[in-house]
């Protein structure tokens, strides 16, 4: 099970060409656009829908379903907007990196579409601050687009005006959570709302909004042009399509690349990897979807199909797909340990769980990584990532208490070996 080059969605992501317009026309972007959009608003949630398109960005809801929550006839003054996060932060993602960079206008196109699909004003794309380059290079593509009458007034020829604004973020974490993007885009601190209500009724200064990831928006294009079977044709039940992996850590090869929703693990690294880094043997774990999805050891992770529920079956995630591979030169307990410390870190402050939680998580996990903890203090661990899993406004709470939670569930008799070494070692300088 992998995807046949003709269906790569993502043709320049190594760009190999460049990303201009002039370029992305002859991959196919624009073709036809105001051909697609003539099927009419209701017709492309229809076809997005039944394509089975789940969001790129991490949490797999439906991307047809959430266009639809969008109100049919705006109210006055409430224009409605598209919110396009490209934030990207998590650790161990890079792939809307590579979109912005060698495939704008896939975005900018999508970002027409979709937003006359839900009808709405304007789309803004969120990118992340340190995105520099990537900035430069989407800037520029807008202009692009308006120069070439692509946006704006009457966008693409189909008597739609459509706007596109680019926003840099500046460098927090929590403003990839979606209400935490719409207080930053509205000038105040980037600090996640309640939901509900959800964005789509009440989002942008109080507005109907949507808030898509970049992949997802990015491949709603073509999807319309190769249609809804073509695209749910690919993958299996409930987990259609192609997706965006992006491969970090003790393999030869390190890369992202496109492949069929539920290529398995060991396919994937054998085909895109070169393999594991001192072969197969020496695989340790993995975290198959980002930081803030639970780690799954080698034996479980091998012939794991790599989609949504494949991996939730595992007590795992397909998160963002961003598969960070650990061989046994890992100090696992450290490595958890880090993550704790940028969830901490990153912690907006607001609610006590979270705020509190993930420091004393973090200060517990460093005295597991040197042993100084006692053995009851694993289950005591355990209990605080229970109180605050699920207790909190966003979900960084839960990604703060997850890779603890594989980490115990899995790595247990390594903490426990280093607890009693250290108590052992100190034993012996006693005597
Ligand atoms: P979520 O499940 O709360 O929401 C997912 C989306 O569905 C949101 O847009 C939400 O508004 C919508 N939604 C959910 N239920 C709804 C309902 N009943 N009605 C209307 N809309 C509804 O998840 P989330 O907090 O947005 O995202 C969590 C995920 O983000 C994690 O799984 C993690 O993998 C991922 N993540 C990604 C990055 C990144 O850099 N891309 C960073 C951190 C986390
Ligand atoms: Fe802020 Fe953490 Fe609460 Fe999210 S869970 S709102 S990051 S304090």
């Amino acid at each position: 099970m992998s995807l046949a080059d003709k269906d790569r969605i993502f043709t320049n992501v190594y760009g190999f060409q460049p990303w201009n317009l002039e370029s992305a026309r002859k991959r196919g972007d624009w073709d036809n656009t105001k051909d697609l959009m003539a099927r009419g608003q209701d017709q492309i949630i229809e076809d997005i829908k039944a394509s089975g398109l789940r969001g790129r960005g991490g949490a797999g809801f439906p991307t047809g379903m959430k266009w639809s929550f969008m109100p049919k006839e705006p109210k006055p003054g409430k224009p409605s907007f598209l919110l396009i996060n490209a934030d990207e932060s998590e650790p161990g993602s890079c792939k809307d990196r590579e979109i912005i960079r060698h495939d704008p206008h896939k975005l900018i196109e999508g970002a027409l579409i979709a937003g006359f699909a839900m009808r709405a004003r304007a789309a803004y794309i969120y990118i992340r601050g340190e995105f520099i380059y990537e900035a430069k290079v989407l800037f520029a593509a807008v202009e692009e687009a308006y120069a070439a009458g692509l946006l704006g007034k009457n966008a693409a020829g189909s008597g739609y005006d459509f706007d596109v604004f680019v926003h840099r973020g500046a460098g927090a974490y929590i403003c990839g959570e979606e209400t935490a993007q719409i207080e930053s885009l509205e000038g105040k601190k980037g600090q996640p709302r309640l939901k509900p209500p959800f964005p789509a009724g009440a989002g942008l200064w109080g507005c109907p909004t949507t808030v898509n990831n970049v992949e997802s928006i990015a491949v709603a294009p073509t999807i319309l042009r190769r249609g809804a079977e073509w695209f749910s044709s690919i993958g299996r039940e409930g987990n259609k399509g192609t997706k965006l992996f992006q491969i970090s850590g003790h393999v030869n090869k390190p890369c992202v690349v496109e492949e069929e929703m539920g290529i398995s693990f060991r396919e994937l690294i054998e085909r895109h990897c070169g393999g594991i880094r001192g072969g197969w043997d020496n695989l340790l774990a993995v975290i198959p979807g980002g930081s803030s999805v639970p780690l799954v050891p080698a034996a479980q992770i091998m012939d794991a199909p790599m989609d949504f529920d494949g991996l939730k079956a595992l007590g795992s995630g397909l998160g963002t797909a961003a598969v960070i591979v650990m061989d046994k030169s890992t100090d696992i307990v450290r490595a958890i340990s880090r993550l704790s410390y940028f969830y901490k870190h990153e912690s907006c402050g607001q609610c006590t769980p979270c705020r509190e939680g993930t420091g004393w998580m973090w200060r517990v996990m460093e005295r597991l990584r040197t042993g100084e903890a006692s053995i009851g203090e694993i289950d005591m661990l355990h209990d605080v990532t229970k109180q605050v899993e699920g207790h909190t406004i966003c979900a960084l709470g839960d990604a703060a208490a997850w890779p603890i939670q594989g980490l115990i569930r899995h790595f247990r008799p390594e903490i426990e070996r280093r607890i009693n070494e250290r108590s052992g070692d100190l034993a012996v300088a006693a005597e």
